[in-house]
């Protein structure tokens, strides 16, 4: 059956289905989702993350991880973790440059978070050098100090779409139109109570994203950090607060209409961090500020890296190198869209680059 043939059958079956469910079934339907069939990231995928354009992304924010490990924990054992590791080259860029860092690297215990069967055989070809623990769920880490990273991972979790029209809440839907072809559609929600009480303060006829996946992800990470330390670093396409349709879809490198190639398309929303920082404070911990990630990677030392690297390469890998890492911090490329959140116990030191030591 193709991904398609799928949604076809249960909008038959069941009737119009949530942008939520629409997301769930193109991106992590285990026969047909797009995480489960498709070559996705990369030059070769549909779309390429940090990681995978410039090993520095990694090698800073191996930094980052480790200089906070090390003000804050007693230097213990303690689990370093990634959340959606996609092709595992970030946290093998994290490993290598880290290595140099001895009690960091000796007393990390490396695990991935990936739902994905086929992305989990890739991560574990790409790490083959070292130790690795796959789990399903934050909730299975032991009972340890817990630093975790995340890039492009909120932005893959589906996510619920409402609107409010003539004081009436509304969920967008996803339905099969007179021509046969899938479309939006606004039907009435049963929530009415809960929306008007949360969100009536909200504009009319724009839309409103909620992500309840990331919410309780965030308090499964919140719970974990809350009893035995730790931190989260979080990288992603998106905002502090906002609103509007984000829901887009990409295919080869350019981006398509959401609804037309389901499950051969890269779908994802924007993330809003105001609702992800939030749900964290609500849980206890403490919340940085929201940064680009080109004022992130400039306070690691970027340039530094990138002119110790080059020493080593020829001019025309020079080349190359500059403008993969110009990709990563241009204000017009991925410097700005890009934001970084971390969140921490609300009691532990100030973290690097985000907050001022005394
Ligand atoms: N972090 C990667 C790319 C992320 S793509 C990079 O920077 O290159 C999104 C990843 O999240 C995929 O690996 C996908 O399979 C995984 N994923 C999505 N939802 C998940 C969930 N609920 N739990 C664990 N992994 C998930």
């Amino acid at each position: 059956m193709s991904p398609r043939e799928k949604i076809f059958s249960e909008i038959y079956s069941k009737g119009p289905i949530t942008v939520e469910r629409y997301m769930d079934l193109c991106l992590y339907d285990k026969e047909v989702g797009y995480y489960s069939s498709s070559e996705s990231i990369g030059k070769l995928g549909d779309f390429v993350t940090s990681p995978e354009i410039s090993q520095v992304f990694g090698e800073l924010l191996g930094l980052w991880l480790a200089e906070t490990w090390a003000s804050q924990s007693s230097r213990s054992k303690f689990n370093l973790v990634e959340l959606g590791p996609g092709n595992g080259t970030l946290m093998a860029d994290i490993l290598r440059f880290t290595r140099k860092i001895k009690q960091f690297s000796e007393l990390a215990s490396v695990y991935l978070v990936e739902t994905s069967k086929r992305l989990k055989l890739i991560q574990k070809n790409h790490l083959k050098k070292y130790s690795i623990n796959w789990i399903s769920s934050i909730r299975d880490l032991p009972a340890l100090p817990t630093f975790v990273v995340a890039n492009e991972f909120l932005d893959a979790l589906p996510t619920r779409q409402f609107i409010r029209i003539n004081d009436e809440w509304k969920e967008r839907h996803i339905d099969v139109g007179p021509d046969g072809n899938l479309i939006f559609v606004n039907l009435s929600s049963s929530h009415q109570r809960e929306l008007r009480f949360l969100y009536g303060h909200f504009p009319s006829n724009r839309i409103l994203e909620i992500c309840d996946q990331a919410t309780s992800l965030i308090t499964d990470l919140a719970n974990q950090i809350n009893l035995y330390g730790g931190v989260a670093l979080l990288i992603d396409y998106g905002s502090y607060g906002g609103f509007g349709d984000t829901l887009q879809a990409v295919k080869n490198h350019s981006f398509i209409d959401p609804l037309k190639k389901p499950g051969t398309s890269d779908l994802t929303t924007h993330v809003n961090f105001e609702a992800i920082g939030d749900t964290a404070t609500s849980k206890g911990l403490r919340t940085s500020k929201l940064i680009s990630q080109r004022d992130f990677l400039i306070a690691l030392g970027i340039m530094d890296r990138v002119r110790a690297l080059e020493r080593n390469m020829s001019e025309a890998e020079q080349k190359i190198h500059l403008s993969a890492v110009a990709r990563l911090i241009d204000n017009k490329s991925m410097g700005q869209l890009f934001k970084v959140l971390a969140i921490t116990n609300r009691n532990s030191n100030p973290l690097p680059v985000f907050e001022k030591h005394d």
